[in-house]
């Protein structure tokens, strides 16, 4: 085997992250996640979003808005790793699952994994890309500063046309500088 094809100098990969947080401080939430991911085993941030605070889709009444920002990562960490290590993050920085339990319900901190190059995966605790990523446009839109030309490997629409098809439906308050 030649020396650029042995296994673990495979290429890392790209994946895209979105990140959610409505209770607290919810910027200092999601900066304090951002140092947390660059931290993250085997993986670099590359770069991330502004916030943008947006409306609570479904769930509970009377909740408070949500800051979401998203985030790009360079990682040789296979997917279900990457989802172990934001899942330890959410929980270090307060996300108590049991109270917040309730579907789309308040949270300290939200982390997804968006995109992860062209993988679609479906399996019971990871599905790639985000299963409600396409209907989402707090979450299409952090992305669509980092990658407007990611192609969503189901639809084969990139990520700005799927913003745009999603149109302008008020979910989007204002975008606020990191
Ligand atoms: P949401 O992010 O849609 O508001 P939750 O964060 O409460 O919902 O959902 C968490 C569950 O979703 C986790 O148990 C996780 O295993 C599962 N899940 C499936 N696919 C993904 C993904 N791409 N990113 C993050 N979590 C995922
Ligand atoms: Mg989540």
């Amino acid at each position: 085997m030649s020396r650029l094809t042995m296994a673990h100098e495979k290429r890392p990969a790209l994946a895209l992250l979105g990140l959610g947080s409505n209770i607290g401080d919810r910027a200092a939430n999601l900066r304090a996640a951002l140092a947390g991911i660059a931290a993250f085993p085997d993986c670099r941030l590359l770069k991330a979003a502004g916030i943008f605070q947006t409306r609570p889709v479904g769930g509970a009444p009377g909740q408070d808005d949500f800051y979401n920002t998203g985030c790009q990562v360079e990682t040789r960490l296979p997917p279900r790793e990457l989802l172990a290590n934001a899942q330890r993050l959410e929980r270090e920085l307060g996300r108590r699952r049991e109270s917040e339990a309730a579907p789309w319900g308040p949270r300290t901190l939200d982390i997804d994994i968006l995109l992860w190059e062209d993988l679609i995966l479906d399996e019971p605790d990871l599905t790639l890309p985000h299963p409600r990523l396409e209907e989402r446009a707090f979450a299409l839109a952090p992305l669509a500063e980092l990658a407007p030309d990611a192609v969503h490997p189901a639809s084969r629409l990139t990520v700005l046309e799927l913003l745009e098809r999603l149109g302008n439906n008020n979910e989007i308050v204002c975008r606020l500088p990191l």
